[in-house]
């Protein structure tokens, strides 16, 4: 490609709202650029990059012998009636009627249309396991998207559905996932740790989450210093064995009570019967302006009640459930509230049985707590508490101490058991030619959040630094005033040229900019290898060449370039 024929829209402006470098990176490098609200048009240079990834995934994943699929993002709200989640995912799912006043929803995840093609077109124990996945756009409702692609609404993910006859090639296949996925974000260039995980309400033996280390990242992960162990800390089961975790109430004692909002207020203002059995947690760490809070129902409170309640600090309502992974944690089925604006983000359910270590908060940058807990007296506050308490201590694997660093999750997989197949009818017919239930597992991947997570990763003060597996280019060729120098331009083309027959994905700088101006794009847009041609070096039968992490180039032998850059 010649830059004459690429939009390079590469600009010094840095919007306010990117607070993250990845995000002020990719629109400064002319690689998204914002629509609205979570929505991002992707230019020409980012999807050379999103399809690169895009290719490395997809070619894992035949390799573990999966099957590409591809499923509408538009969803018939029955099937989300049949599986229960009509009620319960809250409004991420963006939900609309036809012309027909039939109800559907964009696709945030595909679990019940998978199952429901599996029951449909799956009849023998014979046909099993098999894995689908696909790579396809998926629209979240996010309560606060943020970081550009990183928490967006719309988002391409990788999504994988295995069924099973039985638990063990459940087993069998999630181990293949998680190895395969390994091999992806290796050859990403990405460093990462698959850490284990919550598997919230659904239950289920396992749950891998991979995150990439990063300061920007949401979550906290806990890993040992001389191990393979890793969790995320909302998982508490890693960092402490359940029977030691002192008894809620006991824990419950040492919360403060927030001065603006008493608990009386709180309850009045969820028009809550039980006044008594609520109490309330101050996340340590939280504003007047961010008061973030945690009200605790205790006893099997029906949280129902609640649902139709109005926030009125805020425009709209609560959002029921608007953060899964709090709800899964707190175990509540019916729907809670998850961090809405401001005030009080978080209630659970106190009789759910495994509700520790959550992250909570606004979902906002520095608003988000991990270790929200009342089961551990030890991290009943806020994330820098929880990491004085936990760094440092022996790994619960017996091997080296607990290390805790910021992750970005770039993939999840999930053993789902029956969840789904129960709810929708999935089942076939085993050996014994009885209908069997099926064992089913998921497995997804941020495609998109995995461009910016690589920025995250891959910068410094002029720009990106692609991986080289995912570089937009390879090399970029840099022609010193091509336009009047025939002898430059000549071997410009002659470059590219031979270049592109290696199959080396090469952009050639053929604008009349000063040098400067091309250099600092060709840095800003990540291009890992630069060859800078000028009349001078030729004089002497040299090309220049410079490495994007190196802070000088060296001159090459013209003759010898080409396997030079083998
Ligand atoms: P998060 O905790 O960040 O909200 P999630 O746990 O809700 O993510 P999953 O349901 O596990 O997400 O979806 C699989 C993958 O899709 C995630 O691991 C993440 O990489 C990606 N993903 C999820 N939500 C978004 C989003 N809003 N924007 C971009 N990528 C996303
Ligand atoms: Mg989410
Ligand atoms: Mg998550
Ligand atoms: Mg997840």
């Amino acid at each position: 490609m010649k830059t004459s024929n690429l939009l390079l829209a590469t600009t010094r402006e840095t919007p306010s709202d990117a607070v993250v470098i990845s995000h002020q990176l990719m629109i400064r490098a002319g690689i998204i650029r914002p629509l609205a609200g979570g929505l991002y048009n992707w230019l020409p240079l980012g999807v050379r990059v999103l399809r690169k990834v895009e290719a490395i995934i997809r070619e894992e994943m035949n390799r573990s012998g999966a099957q590409e699929v591809l499923m509408p993002v538009v969803q018939p709200m029955e099937l989300w009636e049949e599986s229960g989640r009509a009620n319960d995912y809250g409004p991420e799912l963006l939900r609309f009627k036809d012309r027909h006043q039939r109800d559907f929803a964009l696709g945030p995840t595909h679990e019940e249309i998978i199952t429901d093609l599996v029951r449909k077109e799956i009849r023998s124990y014979k046909q099993l396991p098999v894995n689908f996945y696909q790579i396809q756009t998926k629209f979240r409702d996010e309560i606060r998207p943020r970081f550009g692609v990183m928490r967006s609404r719309e988002f391409i993910m990788k999504d994988a559905y295995s069924f099973h006859m039985d638990r063990e090639s459940l087993q069998e296949t999630y181990d293949e996932m998680h190895a395969a996925y390994c091999r992806i974000f290796s050859r990403l260039g990405l460093d990462f740790r698959p850490v284990q995980a919550d598997t919230g309400s659904i239950g289920g033996d396992g749950s891998h989450e991979f995150h990439v280390l990063a300061d920007s990242g949401e979550d906290d992960i806990a890993f040992s210093t001389h191990s393979d162990f890793a969790a995320n800390v909302e998982l508490a089961e890693a960092l402490a064995p359940k029977g030691e975790r002192p008894a809620a109430t006991e824990a419950l004692t040492k919360v403060a009570t927030p001065n603006k909002h008493s608990i009386e207020d709180v309850c009045n203002f969820l028009q809550l019967k039980q006044k008594k059995v609520a109490k309330t947690l101050l996340v340590q760490g939280a504003t007047e302006a961010h008061p973030v809070v945690a009200l605790v129902l205790r006893g099997d409170h029906e949280l129902n009640e609640i649902k139709a309640v109005k926030h009125p600090l805020v425009a709209e309502p609560f959002a029921f459930a608007s953060d899964q992974a709090i709800m899964d944690a707190a175990g509540c089925k019916a729907g809670s509230i998850g961090p809405v604006d401001l005030k009080i983000p978080v209630i659970v359910d106190r009789s759910a049985a495994h509700m520790a270590d959550f992250v909570c908060g606004a979902n906002e940058d520095g608003f988000h707590f991990t270790g929200a807990n009342w089961d551990r007296d030890t991290q009943i506050t806020e994330v820098a508490d929880l990491r004085n308490v936990v760094k440092g201590d022996p790994s619960p694997c017996g091997h080296g101490h607990i290390e805790i660093r910021r992750g970005i999750e770039v993939g999840h997989i999930f053993q789902l058991g029956n969840k789904y197949s129960t709810a929708l009818n999935a089942n076939v017919q085993n050996e014994n030619s009885r209908a069997q239930i099926l064992e089913m597992g998921c497995y997804g991947i941020g495609v998109t959040r995995v461009v910016a997570a690589a920025i995250e990763q891959n910068y410094d003060d002029k720009g990106v630094i692609w991986p080289e597996s995912i570089a937009p280019f390879q090399v970029c060729i840099v022609p010193m005033q091509m336009h009047k120098s025939p002898r430059v331009a000549e071997i410009a083309q002659q470059l590219y040229k031979d270049l592109q027959a290696q199959g080396i994905d090469v952009l050639l700088d053929d604008r009349s900019e000063r040098p400067g101006v091309m250099f600092s794009d060709m840095d800003l847009i990540g291009i890992p290898h630069r060859i800078v041609i000028g009349e001078r070096g030729l004089d002497n039968g040299m090309l220049e060449y410079k490495y994007r992490r190196d802070a000088e180039s060296q001159e090459i032998p013209q003759a010898e370039f080409m396997s030079f850059l083998q």
